[in-house]
């Protein structure tokens, strides 16, 4: 028997079915490899963890890593797993999902226009570049669990980053794991043997979507608090070093060049092979497409994405939504206060919660394209319905029924009514409530349908079957599908 990890053993166990080592079968349930088979495809602290019973999600690896690798050099492990009814068989080469926060497809249009991304646009000729449909709300948080979980927010049950306790009457912020009502495809695919790396810009997505990653010996980081990252926590030490680099600011561009930059690091130095890399939209809220700092912004991506093409990954992109100016004609924010409109017609009958709220409010002054709104019992909601489908600038008012049907949301999570503003509007709650003076340059925000539409990216052109339904309506939560199911060149 050896010890699991142990650096003077010559084999390592692995998770798995079949006992067979170099002297004979070992333990139930451990698969003896080489020790630097080990150490390249699965860490033993996984070992034991093929099921994931929380709240109701199975993960069920499919097919043992087996390694057709034993001699010569690796690139991964083959293995297939599921995640919340979803099969995924990625390629045994490194896998790097990125996730562009608030990548309108304007903004790489632009930029591949200025040459300023030229690896992207190599890709794009290569592989495939599409538009996929994300969720409404266009929100971050939304869309990154559903990226992450496959599913729409009915199944995932984050549907903003607030949202009102019917219980309690409280507004709650949903800033931990207790939030998400099912498991993630990279706990999944830890489980299955893959080095799962999970690196975000902003520290909230790593607390709601990073839960079960370091226990199955992956690694979860933010750039926004890299200089925290610690093995026992977060899968890794001295990450700094590892990238190279120190923290960079959080409002800025560099906090998500910074995320691109530790994901190649991990794969350049073979410590992950199956990464999600999600960004932070400050330079888009801040700056549109054409703008000189953000064909820079973009120029430093690109730099990244061939730098992940470099190290051999398969690199696929989406977005958790787009961007869009939200001023009025002399400049000012194009703002539509709900609760005060509705103070004003029919008395203090109603709550309007802003999901789009978060601590980065220099981003958008907690700003976006859709509202929540609580109606008082008895409130007459067929002529508050009626009154504001009346207003200039709102495009839809939603029961909350037809919300959870047509965009797939959350029933509890969510208002009596679901009211949503037009390309250049954004909804408030009260003047009170927002501060304007925050904003740098006029507002540019998201959440509603005109932010919908993403682009799609992947660097290998796909199969028939997958191109068929890319031309049909493929959502941004399909990504993982795409990049692990749906790519010619990479199957072995
Ligand atoms: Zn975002």
């Amino acid at each position: 028997m050896t010890h699991p990890g142990c650096r003077t053993c010559s084999w390592f166990p692995v998770a798995g079915q079949v006992s067979i080592g170099p002297f004979g079968p070992s333990a139930p349930g451990l698969l003896m490899l080489p020790k630097e088979e080990g150490r390249r495809s699965v860490d033993s602290s996984r070992q034991g963890s093929l099921v994931d019973n929380r709240r109701g999600s199975v993960t069920i690896p499919l097919r043992l890593p087996w390694s057709r690798n034993r001699i010569g050099p690796l690139r991964g492990i083959s293995v297939e797993f599921e995640a919340n009814q979803r099969r995924y068989a990625p390629p045994e080469r490194p896998v790097a999902v990125i996730c562009i926060d608030g990548c309108a497809d304007e903004y790489l249009s632009v930029s591949m226009c200025h040459g300023k991304m030229p690896h992207t646009a190599e890709l794009c000729r290569r592989g495939y570049r599409g538009l996929a449909r994300g969720v409404v709300p266009s929100f971050t948080n939304v869309n990154n669990a559903s990226i992450v979980t496959g599913v729409p927010p009915s199944a995932h049950g984050i549907a903003g980053n607030f949202f009102l306790n019917p219980d309690t009457g409280e507004e709650v912020m949903m800033n931990a794991p207790e939030f998400l009502r099912c498991g993630t495809l990279l706990t999944a695919a830890a489980d299955a043997g893959r080095k799962v790396a999970f690196i975000t810009a902003k520290e909230k997505l790593r607390t709601v979507l990073g839960n079960g990653i370091v226990s199955r010996g992956g690694i979860a980081f933010s750039s926004e608090k890299v200089d925290e990252a610690r093995a026992a926590s977060h899968g890794i030490d001295g990450a700094e070093s590892i990238v190279g680099r120190s923290r960079p600011e959080i409002y800025s561009g560099d906090a998500s060049v910074y995320v691109l930059e530790a994901g190649a690091a991990l794969v350049e130095q073979g410590r992950a092979d199956f990464l999600y890399l999600s960004l932070t939209d400050y330079m888009q809220h801040r700056y549109p497409p054409e703008a000189p700092e953000s064909l820079e912004f973009h120029a430093a991506l690109d730099e990244q994405i061939g730098r992940l093409l470099q190290a051999g990954c398969l690199v696929a992109a989406t977005a958790d939504h787009g961007m869009n100016g939200k001023n009025r004609a002399d400049g000012a924010p194009n703002v539509i206060y709900v609760e005060s409109l509705l103070t004003d017609r029919f008395g203090p009958i109603a709550r309007v919660i802003c999901p789009i709220t978060d601590p980065y409010v220099v981003h958008h002054g907690a700003l976006g394209a859709l509202v929540m709104v609580h109606l008082q019992q008895g409130a007459p909601e067929a002529d508050v319905i009626r009154f504001l489908d009346e207003q200039d600038g709102i495009t839809e008012v939603l029961t909350r029924s037809q919300a959870a049907r047509k965009l797939e949301l959350p029933p509890d999570r969510i208002g009596d009514l679901v009211v949503l503003s037009g390309r250049s509007v954004v909804l408030g709650k009260t003047p009170e409530h927002h501060d304007l003076s925050v904003l740098e340059g006029g507002l540019r925000s998201h959440g509603g349908r005109y932010e919908q539409m993403v682009p799609f990216l992947l660097s290998e052109p796909l199969t028939d079957g997958y191109l068929q339904r890319a031309r049909m309506d493929p959502r941004n939560f399909d990504i993982f599908d795409f990049a692990c199911n749906g790519t010619r060149n990479d199957r072995s």
